[in-house]
């Protein structure tokens, strides 16, 4: 059981949902990434999850092997 306490909402879901894969894309540490969630099977095996603000209002595949170092979108997870 994941302790919630102390918490912020964003913080109690990055425990819950744990992502698939790992990286070195800055999107990690963003606010807009949406992670392909570990287990699922759904998404195309090459991205690790969607940007939600790059294309606005549509979703942007963050491809697995373009790694993203830099994005003048970015903000730092809170
Ligand atoms: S805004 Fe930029 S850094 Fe953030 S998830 Fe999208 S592509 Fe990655």
């Amino acid at each position: 059981m994941i302790e919630a306490k102390g918490l912020t909402p964003r913080q109690f879901l990055d425990k819950v949902l744990e992502p698939d894969k790992e990286s070195d894309h800055i999107c990690w540490n963003c606010e807009f990434l949406k992670p392909v969630i570990k287990g699922s099977s759904f998404p195309p095996a090459d991205i690790i999850g969607w940007c939600m603000k790059i294309h606005w209002p549509y979703y942007w595949c963050v491809a697995d092997f373009n790694v993203v170092k830099k994005c003048y979108a970015f903000k730092q997870k809170g």
